[in-house]
């Protein structure tokens, strides 16, 4: 038999996936590490400790799926988007923890920056925010000693984790990263794809130590026997969300899914038009398979599935994330209820850190299921906040999304999502699409596929939640919806 691994180094674990030739999972593991907090909202991982999770996810799965080395034919990887690693080229030592994504040690700093923000936006697609990586690599060459010591003698590597962990795989061989990746850093300009000599100035980076950027779907190289203990071809690498993109098999301009979890993270396929949003999102690079470059809008909502996770930690009017649904379905509305999620101010495509949470609406009669249902209903409006600002931008009416994440097990939400959203919602079978999406690339390198509708075939829809309510009802609702969000940003 052959296989294929897949790595999917996350935010807080790290996770290898064996996937047989025709897409089924035949072995996984997950490992954990450690979230290193030196400051207040400063977020740092050991580069050691994700090396050292991947080396022993990759060993325990293979061991769980008697699946011998000699059986794997390639390996793809999905990664943490943003987060960014130093080290040195000789020994492979990081001279500094990972700074991770979720890192706002460069706000001030990008706040200094705002007049550049026009600039940087028409050449990345990216706001100007401390959440990519231009500032972070800037702030490692400026704080670390280590860093321009290393520079000097041209023995400097930086790289997202997807480079990194090439690049320790492969003893230094593959010095590389894909153009999902790239396209986070703040460095890259999508019109050219090319690292821009005029950003990397602005932020002080030498162009030099930057790696070299590929397609998704790529032969990468090998990993290296004496460290892995095997020889295989890296041949797919993704960033997580644009690999949750094509593992939902969204391979047309126009295709959008919404992965629901903590927060909820919102692509469209854009096709080969790098759109610029009006309307508060973000223009990335997509998963490239052919010539063409592939670009995708995206928006974030801070707040998803953490509002379930605060109704059952904070007010503990739930006993589990699953009982919500239950609950929700117990009455027959929130009764005038609306719930604003605003913990950490407003994602896309509002952009308001100053909003405040809220709840709105509130009788003598309002109990725990009026409060949980509009806690679900809110994560279903704020991701139609985001799909409105999509479809404003793009000029067409969007009639499908598709779905996946922990909170799309609640089928009340994808019900409401449909009525709200007008839009039919499709959950597939399989739902580790972020892993799929690596999966897929690599094969398509490897050559196990014809071509992208063959993909198609190999994930079938597991349920559709079509629209029922009728229009009058949606427009009273989202009337109430935007009342309650004006509340929250005090406008
Ligand atoms: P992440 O990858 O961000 O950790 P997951 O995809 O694992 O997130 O999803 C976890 C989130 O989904 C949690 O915030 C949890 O509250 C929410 N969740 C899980 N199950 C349900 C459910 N049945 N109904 C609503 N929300 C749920």
């Amino acid at each position: 038999m052959k296989y294929i691994l897949v790595i999917d180094q996350g935010t807080t674990s790290s996770r290898a996936i064996i996937f047989n030739t025709s897409g089924k999972v035949v072995g996984q593991a997950q490992q954990e590490f450690r979230q290193i907090y030196p400051h207040p909202s400063w977020v740092e991982h050991n580069p050691i400790d994700i090396l050292s999770s991947v080396r022993s996810v990759i060993s325990t799965a293979l061991t769980e799926a008697r699946v011998k080395h000699s059986e794997l034919i390639g390996m793809g990887i999905t990664n943490q988007r943003e987060t960014v690693v130093m080290w040195d080229k000789q020994t492979g030592e990081p001279i500094y923890n990972a700074i991770v994504w979720q890192c706002r040690r460069t706000m001030n700093r990008c706040v200094e920056l705002e007049k550049y923000k026009e600039e940087i936006i028409a050449r990345t697609g990216l706001k100007l925010d401390s959440y990519f990586s231009a500032s972070k690599i800037e702030w490692l060459l400026k704080n670390v000693p280590k860093a321009q010591e290393l520079l000097n003698s041209h023995r400097l590597l930086v790289g997202t984790i997807d480079t990194y962990l090439m690049w320790q795989l492969s003893g230094g061989k593959i010095y590389k990263t894909d153009y999902t990746n790239a396209s986070r850093t703040m460095l890259y300009n999508i019109h050219t794809l090319a690292w821009d000599s005029y950003l990397c100035k602005l932020f002080d980076i030498p162009m030099e130590i930057l790696p070299e950027v590929c397609p998704s779907s790529y032969n990468y190289g090998l990993t290296d026997k004496d460290i892995l203990g095997f020889e295989v071809s890296i041949s797919g690498v993704a960033g997580d969300q644009q690999s949750a993109l094509f593992g939902q098999c969204c391979f047309a301009k126009g295709d959008l899914k919404v992965t629901y979890g903590t927060g909820c993270f919102l692509l469209m396929n854009t096709g080969d038009e790098a759109l610029v949003s009006k309307n508060g999102l973000i223009t990335s690079l997509g998963c490239q398979t052919d010539k063409k470059p592939s670009y995708v809008l995206e928006g974030s909502v801070f707040v998803g599935g953490a509002v379930i996770q605060w109704l059952r930690d904070e007010l503990k009017i739930i006993a589990s994330a699953s009982e919500s649904e239950k609950l929700a379905r117990s009455v027959e509305s929130t009764n005038g209820v609306f719930l604003v999620p605003a913990f950490v101010g407003l994602g896309a495509p509002y952009w308001n850190f100053e909003a405040e949470g809220l709840i709105t609406g509130i009788t003598r009669g309002t109990n725990r299921a009026h409060i949980t249902r509009a806690a679900l209903e809110a994560i279903a409006f704020e991701v139609n906040d985001v799909v409105s600002a999509m479809k404003k931008d793009l000029g067409v009416d969007i009639l499908k999304i598709s779905v996946d994440g922990g909170a799309t097990e609640n089928n009340f939400l994808l019900e409401f999502q449909a009525d709200i959203t007008n839009a039919d919602i499709v959950r597939p079978k399989n739902k580790e699409v972020t892993a799929l999406g690596a999966f897929y690339l690599a094969a398509l390198n490897l050559n196990l596929f014809e071509n992208l509708e063959e993909i198609k075939l190999m994930n079938p829809i597991e349920r559709s939640f079509i629209p029922q309510m009728l229009c009058e009802d949606r427009d009273v609702k989202l009337e109430g919806w935007n009342k309650a969000i004006r509340k929250a940003s005090f406008k």
